[in-house]
């Protein structure tokens, strides 16, 4: 079954094994020599900023240590493409993706986790998506200039985007660059959702899953499926047991429990609202899914749920095709 996977951190993670991994990301959740048997028609490659809070790091330190870690990422994503020309590729839209296929190649998508360093000027959005990046993912775990990240806290939950983010927003969906609601604030989707209702332009939840199944806050209520859904957007399947699991501290990453929130999904949302996004290589537990070669697992317990062909295909593939073509230039 063909897929198209939203989000991995197996750059951040190549990045962290230092010359232990190569060009072929040996050793990762993704390693490419493997990625190239696992069905993948596309695969999104994040280059995970780790902002942190340490109070002693000067603001320009700061920017110098990321700007850094995405320079060492953005190799590491160069690297692999040029020794895997054979059968990986570059993508910034859905027609490169279809000329890929067409070729026998994998897509490869550059995204940002994490947009610490658009440091509130709208250049820097220009810089990234001339590097080809064409998604980011407005926060991780801490405020930017963007808006605030998910919150146990109600009064951050309800926080909504900046003034800069709101604006920003439209500036990338006019680029071309995905939004990206995953990890952010309730109160950010919302605003992302009404720029996205306005310009109609789709976004995502690139890697989060059903907060009615696991109450993670980095889940989505049953309200935001519904408006995820009307806005044409797609949310990626996690494969993260504290995000899978009603018992946040069962640490095993479960099929059948991928199949609770994907069905989940399309109760609320209906068929168009789902996709995978596995968060490989940035997830933690035992894992029935240890790497993209073991996806016909998934596939595989969709269907003995008695879901159709054509609806399983959407979920792998289609629907996150369809926000391609609609958000990506
Ligand atoms: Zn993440």
């Amino acid at each position: 079954m063909k897929y198209i996977d939203m989000h991995c951190d197996t750059l951040s993670a190549a990045l962290g094994m230092g010359s232990k991994t190569a060009e072929h990301l040996e050793g990762t959740m993704v390693d490419t020599a493997r990625l190239r048997g696992a069905g993948a028609a596309a695969q999104f490659f994040a280059m995970f900023l780790c902002q942190g809070n340490q109070t002693e790091e000067s603001e320009s330190d700061k920017v110098s240590r990321l700007e850094e870690r995405m320079e060492k990422m953005y190799e590491i994503f160069r690297n692999t493409l040029s020794a895997c020309e054979n059968y990986l590729a570059p993508a910034g839209n859905f027609a490169q993706m279809e000329e890929n296929s067409r070729n026998g190649k994998i897509s490869a998508f550059l995204t940002i986790e994490n947009g610490y360093l658009v440091r509130g000027d709208m250049a820097n959005l220009k810089r990234f998506y001339d590097m080809g990046v064409r998604l980011i993912t407005l926060t991780w775990n801490d405020a930017n200039c963007f808006g605030v990240p998910h919150s146990a806290k109600i009064s951050q939950m309800q926080q909504g985007l900046t003034d800069f983010g709101k604006e920003a927003v439209r500036y990338m969906q006019k680029l071309g660059i995905v939004v990206d609601v995953s990890h952010l604030s309730d109160g950010g989707f919302y605003d992302v959702a009404e720029a996205a209702r306005k310009t109609g332009t789709p976004f995502v939840a690139s890697h989060s899953n059903c907060r009615a199944l696991c109450p993670a806050t980095r889940n989505l209520t049953d309200e935001m499926i519904r408006t995820l859904a009307d806005c044409g957007g797609v949310a990626g399947i996690n494969f993260e047991p504290s995000f899978l699991n009603t018992d946040m501290d069962d640490k095993i990453s479960r099929v059948e429990r991928m199949c609770d929130h994907i069905c989940h999904f399309i109760d609320k949302g209906g068929a168009d609202c789902v996709g995978i996004g596995t968060d490989f290589d940035g997830i933690g537990g035992q894992f029935e899914i240890s790497d993209c070669t073991k996806m016909p697992l998934l596939f595989d317990a969709l269907h003995r749920r008695g879901l159709s062909d054509d609806l399983i295909e959407k979920i792998a593939y289609g629907n996150v095709a369809q926000v391609i073509r609609e958000a990506m230039k």
